[in-house]
């Protein structure tokens, strides 16, 4: 018996062949992947700018919330972001800028529709911070500051959902990996944010990822490792390269951020957590970080979106 392929079928078989090629080289694309900066400034009252905060969006939806600094949650709202999508929140450690919006969200989630428990992650405590869980309970347990939430966190109480807290091992130099859905998993490393207990968060969605530095000094010379050829690099700009004493103890010098971006591979980078002493020394910034690194490098500021390069 013979057997012939006839002209429509070859067409479309070449057709099928060059659409699932074009699908596989974009799905980041495909998918419309974005970052969302909720708030690209630091602690100060003086900045003009929330502090700490980030949204990773999925075809349309807010799917992962990194940081929950003062006035994030009024960026979120402006965002149009629905809290229901969210598929976990993630904190890179506790200082006020980066967290004390928490509570403010899980309040207003009492509003939404959301039925599915929220995972949250963040590093394990030490001496001088409270775990994750500890963080949670401390907020929103019945001997939280605000225990009349304690429904969310209580899972014997009635509750829309529930929050299931996490806590991130500080194993120096390991890579703990935590899976969300199919295409959208979550890596975190331990980093070197002077004394305090701290994580740097990489987000891999489809085959892109967008990695977090959040704050740290880059002692433990981690963060490369984390970010290895990461699509959107996110780092902290908290002080100048002149900086000495506690602030170099607690955050990296502009020419440090350029090694570990040109080490990591990064596609690009975004200079946030800018605060008043490297606000308006941007171009100081550049020129030391462009000793090591080449690829674009964005100055955040609040709201602002960044597509996969
Ligand atoms: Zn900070």
């Amino acid at each position: 018996m013979t057997h012939s392929v006839s002209l429509p079928h070859v067409l479309l078989l070449i057709l099928l062949a060059f659409s699932s090629a074009t699908y596989s080289e974009s799905n980041c694309a495909q998918n419309n992947v974005k970052l969302q900066v909720l708030g690209s400034g630091g602690p100060e009252l003086g900045d003009k700018r929330a502090s700490s905060g980030y949204l990773i969006w999925i075809n349309g939806k807010a799917s992962v919330l990194i940081d929950a600094g003062a006035g994030s949650s009024l960026n979120f709202e402006k965002s149009s972001a629905k809290f229901e999508d969210l598929q976990a929140i993630v904190f890179s450690h506790f200082h006020v800028d980066h967290s004390v919006d928490f509570p403010t969200y899980i309040k207003g989630s009492f509003f939404t529709s959301r039925q599915n428990d929220l995972p949250v992650f963040g590093p394990e405590g030490n001496a001088l911070m409270p775990s994750t869980t500890e963080f949670v309970n401390k907020t929103l347990g019945d001997d939280g500051a605000f225990s009349y939430l304690q429904n969310f966190v209580n899972t014997e109480q009635p509750s829309s959902y529930h929050i299931q807290s996490h806590n991130v091992p500080l194993t120096p130099h390991k890579i703990q990996h935590y899976p969300l859905t199919d295409n959208l998993s979550l890596s975190a490393i331990p980093v070197h944010h002077g004394p305090l207990a701290a994580v740097a968060w990489r987000v891999n969605v489809f085959d892109c990822s967008i990695t977090f530095t959040g704050d740290m000094n880059n002692q433990y010379k981690t963060l490369a490792k984390l970010a290895k050829n990461t699509d959107i690099l996110v780092m902290h700009n908290a002080i100048a390269e002149s900086a000495k004493g506690v602030a170099a103890n607690l955050h990296m010098k502009p020419a440090e951020m350029g090694k570990i971006a040109n080490k990591a591979n990064a596609k690009s980078v975004v200079i946030s957590h800018r605060m008043l002493r490297t606000l308006g020394h941007e171009a100081e910034t550049k020129q030391f970080m462009e000793k090591n690194y080449r690829g674009p490098i964005n100055f955040a500021d609040d709201l602002d979106v960044f597509l996969i390069p």
